[in-house]
């Protein structure tokens, strides 16, 4: 999936844009009750196709200190993992000594930079175009960030290049996919030789350029796996060591990328703030999910209750993954979660035939039917598959729209129960018939 970072001066209406890349997705993920959500990323879809949007919030290459050179600093390293740079601009308002600014720090970005021009909505084309060639960088794509206008348009041009990168992604098919995630220094690198050690690793391609994350096929106990990247590892004589800085956007690539993310959590210390983030983009995408306690070797009986406890408290929206206690560092546990790993990939691409799902929703509404909501009253009458990784229960029927969320919670739990999915979410969509 490609990556289009956002780069503009503030108030050209960077985040208005990134919420039209962003917002076709999963309208359908409840608000999750104890998850933060980080506005800064987004996965945006165009039929089959995805991409990953990074706003960098206010970018100003010239700030030496404080909030701004911290914010230009993220900013810096979301340049440099971009695929693509959208430069946003205002057309209301002009071209401005900032803007060129961030323009002749783009033009050294090493990277294609799509010139933007927001705001555009009511007017001439070519006049827009005469202000802002000065720039250096290109035709300027007019659009309406607020109105819409253009965006289908924008994607199709930034997208083009990208095409064929996906068809080559979808056919490495080694058995499943998984992504080891989770900040800086829970033990990712120890957990992914852990895993690797005496297993034959079959081919190890490490390109040496691409910022995407790579892809390491390996086998345990006969069956084959590819381990997909996050921390930059690299190969250092037997072992491999992560050599990056923790990176959101290869997480967010290795999470997309994976049918089973591992995240690592560190037996020693709270859930963190960047944890719970973590974690918060593994439900949205959908993803199976396992998750490892890592260094249990390193923590006695009272900090294993706290632990335990905290996890509980900060984490209560995983409820559907199993977790692992584990010691990367003595692989212990190892086994037992790659059990976990294949069982969740297994449910994430299960079979869910109509007539056991329809069963299955009958005895979910004997049970309890829908709340009537004013004179409406929802009426479910049967379900489908409608996809995988995650499994998606579409389900037929009239004034569905008035279904409550909590009542789709007990259909998705219904559904998991019924078909014994463990730690894969489950999405319900419903299709009403007027
Ligand atoms: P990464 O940044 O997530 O890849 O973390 P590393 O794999 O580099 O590990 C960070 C530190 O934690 C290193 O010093 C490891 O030796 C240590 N460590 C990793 N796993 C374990 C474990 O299971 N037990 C203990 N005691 N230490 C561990």
């Amino acid at each position: 999936n490609p990556t289009i970072v956002l780069v503009g001066r503030p108030n050209v209406g960077k985040s208005t844009l990134f919420n039209r890349l962003t917002k076709t997705r999963d309208a359908l993920v409840a608000d999750q009750p104890g998850l933060t959500r980080d506005r800064h990323y987004g996965i945006g879809r165009v039929g089959e196709r995805k991409y990953l949007v990074v706003d960098t919030a206010g970018f100003d290459p010239v700030a030496k200190d404080g909030i701004l050179h911290e914010m230009a600093r993220q900013a810096e390293q979301a340049i440099a993992e971009a695929d693509v740079l959208l430069f946003l601009v205002d057309g209301r308002s002009g071209l401005t000594p900032h803007d060129e600014q961030i323009a002749a720090r783009l033009r050294r970005a090493g990277r294609p930079v799509h010139l933007v021009v927001n705001k555009a909505e009511g007017m001439e084309r070519a006049l827009v175009a005469a202000d802002f060639h000065a720039l250096g960088l290109g035709d300027p794509l007019p659009v309406s960030a607020a109105h819409g206008d253009g965006v289908r348009q924008l994607v199709d041009i930034v997208l083009a290049p990208f095409a064929q990168d996906e068809e080559a992604e979808a056919e490495a098919d080694a058995g499943p996919r998984v992504a080891i995630v989770g900040r800086p220094n829970v033990g990712k690198s120890t957990l992914v030789n852990a895993l690797l050690g005496e297993e034959r690793v079959i081919a190890f391609d490490m390109p040496g350029t691409t910022r995407d994350a790579i892809a390491i096929p390996f086998e345990r106990g006969g069956r084959p796996y590819t381990l997909i990247d996050t921390a930059g590892l690299r190969r250092r004589g037997k072992v491999f060591e992560a050599i990056e800085k923790f990176s959101v956007i290869k997480t967010l690539q290795a999470i997309e990328q994976c049918n089973v993310v591992v995240l690592v959590l560190d037996a020693a210390q709270d859930v963190s703030e960047q944890d719970a983030h973590i974690a918060g983009f593994v439900l949205d995408s959908g993803r199976a999910l396992v998750v490892a306690v890592n260094k249990w070797d390193d923590v006695d009986d009272y900090r294993r209750e706290r632990i335990k406890v905290d996890i509980g408290r900060k984490l209560n929206f995983l409820g559907f993954a199993r977790f692992h206690y584990v010691s990367a560092l003595k692989t212990q546990g190892i086994g037992a979660l790659m059990k976990s790993v294949d069982a969740a990939y297994a449910a994430a691409m299960a079979n869910l035939s109509t007539p056991r799902l329809t069963r299955a929703l009958q005895v979910m509404l004997a049970k309890q039917a829908p709340p009537r909501h004013g004179i409406f009253r929802p009426k479910l009458r049967y379900a489908h598959q409608g996809g995988s990784n995650p499994p998606v229960v579409v389900i037929h029927g009239t004034a569905l729209e008035h279904v409550p969320a909590s009542y789709v919670r007990f259909l998705e739990h219904g559904f998991i129960e019924a078909f014994k999915l463990q730690g894969t979410p489950l999405r319900i969509q419903f299709r009403t018939a007027h």
